[in-house]
Parts: C-alpha cells; sequence; structure tokens
C-alpha cells in the first residue's frame, strides 16, 4: 500500500525480512521509496519480497545471511558503508521464540540460541550501523521487542528476558545519541498472525489476529523523518508511545 512518508533517497536495513512482520515492514518502506536492504535466511521469502517490491517500482538488495554469523554482520555494515556511507533507518525486527517451557525445563542450548539471535545478534548489528545511522541526517532505528519484556508470563522466561534485554540495549543507545539526530525507539507489535505466534499459541485461531501488513503500517510512523520521540516503546495496539515501567 502507498504510504504518505516520503522515503525517497533513503536506505533502510529491516532483518527478519522473508516473512512475517519484517516482510511488510519491508515493504511498505520501499513503497515509500527507500531503498531496502532485506536479511533473511530463506532465500525463497527474500526473493519473493523482491518481486512484490520491483513490481510496485521500488528498489532492494537482498542479503540472505544467518545472523548468528556475527562477523557476516560486522562485513554487511562494511558492505553498506562501501555503497551509501550512510544507512537511515534500521529494522532490527529478526527474533525467535525458543520454546513455551516451564523455566527449569529449558535446554541449555534452546536458552542459548534465543539470547544469540535475539539480543547478541542485536547489539552486533547495532554496533555495525550505529556510525553509518549517524551520519545520516534522520537516522531512525526501530528495534523489535515484545509485551513479554514486561509481563514475564508463566513459561516465557528466555523469550521475555531476551526481548527485556533489548529494550535496556534501546534505552541505553537512546540516552547516548539523545543530542544527535538519531531516534532510536523499541516497538511492542502486539500479538500477531505470523509462524512465531502459532508457534507460541498452537491453539488459538490466527484469524482473531490482525495480519502483520496492519502492524507494519502502524509502525510506518516511526522511520519518518519528523519522527521526535527516542528510547521510548511504540505500542501498535495503543498506536502510541509508551514509557518504560513496570506493569501495576
Ligand atoms: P516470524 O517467525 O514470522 O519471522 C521471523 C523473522 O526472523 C523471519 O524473517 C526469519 O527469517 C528471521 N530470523 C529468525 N532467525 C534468524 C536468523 N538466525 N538469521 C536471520 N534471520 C532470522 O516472526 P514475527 O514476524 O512474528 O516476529 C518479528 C518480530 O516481532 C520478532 O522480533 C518477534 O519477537 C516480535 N514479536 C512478534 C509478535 C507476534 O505475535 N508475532 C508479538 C511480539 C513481538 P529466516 O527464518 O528466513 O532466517
Amino acid at each position: 500500500m502507498p504510504h504518505s512518508i516520503d522515503l525517497s533517497g533513503r536506505t533502510a536495513l529491516v532483518t527478519g525480512a522473508s516473512r512475517g512482520i519484517g516482510y511488510f515492514l519491508a515493504k511498505d518502506l520501499a513503497a515509500a521509496g527507500a531503498h531496502v536492504i532485506a536479511v533473511a535466511r530463506t532465500i525463497g521469502g527474500l526473493e519473493e519480497l523482491d518481486d512484490e517490491i520491483k513490481a510496485a517500482g521500488g528498489e532492494a538488495t537482498l542479503v540472505p545471511l544467518d545472523l548468528t554469523d556475527m562477523s557476516g554482520i560486522d562485513r554487511m555494515g562494511g558492505a553498506i558503508h562501501e555503497r551509501w556511507g550512510k544507512l537511515d533507518i534500521l529494522v532490527a525486527n529478526a527474533g525467535i521464540l525458543g520454546v513455551i517451557s516451564p523455566i527449569g525445563h529449558v535446554e541449555a542450548k534452546t536458552f542459548e540460541k534465543v539470547m544469540e539471535i535475539n539480543v547478541t545478534a542485536t547489539w552486533r548489528l547495532i554496533r555495525a550501523v550505529d556510525p553509518l545511522l549517524r551520519a545520516s541526517d534522520a537516522g531512525r532505528a526501530i528495534v523489535m521487542s515484545s509485551g513479554a519484556a514486561h509481563s514475564a508470563r508463566a513459561f516465557w522466561a528466555p523469550y521475555a528476558a531476551s526481548k527485556a534485554a533489548i529494550e535496556a540495549l534501546v534505552r541505553s543507545w537512546a540516552h547516548e545519541t539523545e543530542n544527535m539526530p538519531l531516534r532510536v525507539n523499541a516497538v511492542n507489535p502486539g500479538a500477531t498472525r505470523t509462524a512465531m505466534r502459532a508457534q507460541a499459541m498452537p491453539g488459538e485461531d490466527p484469524q482473531t489476529l490482525p495480519h502483520p501488513s496492519e502492524v507494519a503500517e502502524k509502525i510506518m510512523p516511526l522511520a519518518s523523518p519528523a519522527l521526535t520521540e527516542t528510547g521510548l516503546i511504540f505500542d501498535v495496539r495503543k498506536d502510541r508511545f509508551v514509557h518504560y515501567r513496570m506493569p501495576e
């Protein structure tokens, strides 16, 4: 869907662009005029996105990358620097659920994988592109969190801990950059009709949940050069920013 925000001449990096929320955000960013750098492991999903973007007159660069490849993340940062000298929009969206399980039954390798992809790779990506976002006249970072960071529901411990860590990263980064044009925010998309949600809640009827395209559309204003907020969580369901606090 064409968007009212004009991102022509801007470059946007989206992780987890092969499906779900990241796919539709990448599509919307390209429709708004941004050149999208689309990152994920599944080449088929990236190619489908590329076809859709090109059919709508947009531009994309596909980066098939496993985000556990930390030096690959660094190389991607270097390649963006060589080609554009800056990055305007980061969407750090890729993530995994791990397992829904009592904390004592979580396998070490599952816990480590959730932390590796959701936290370490997100930090590594931030580190790789922070100088590039600072080089933009209106750098925008959108980091996907979850309500789980605050609700810390029973059996969601690894995922909840990883998202709480992500929010702490976002807050620190926002504090470091608050006097710059760069704006850094987390997003709580709310329950969304994707593969991850189906893994978490197999008994739920997906049709009762918002489609990822609806969620992506609500997130788009965070990429706008006009955005002023930084260091906050954008709650998609409420369609507004919320401050960090514990639930009452
Ligand atoms: P999906 O499972 O549909 O998509 C996840 C994306 O992350 C895929 O594109 C996947 O690509 C990518 N990804 C996963 N692991 C890796 C990896 N090792 N390397 C590169 N890319 C990887 O998830 P959603 O769209 O539902 O979730 C997107 C974000 O939103 C996540 O951070 C999630 O935690 C968050 N969220 C989602 C909610 C929901 O209800 N859906 C609710 C709250 C938060 P590929 O497999 O091709 O590599």
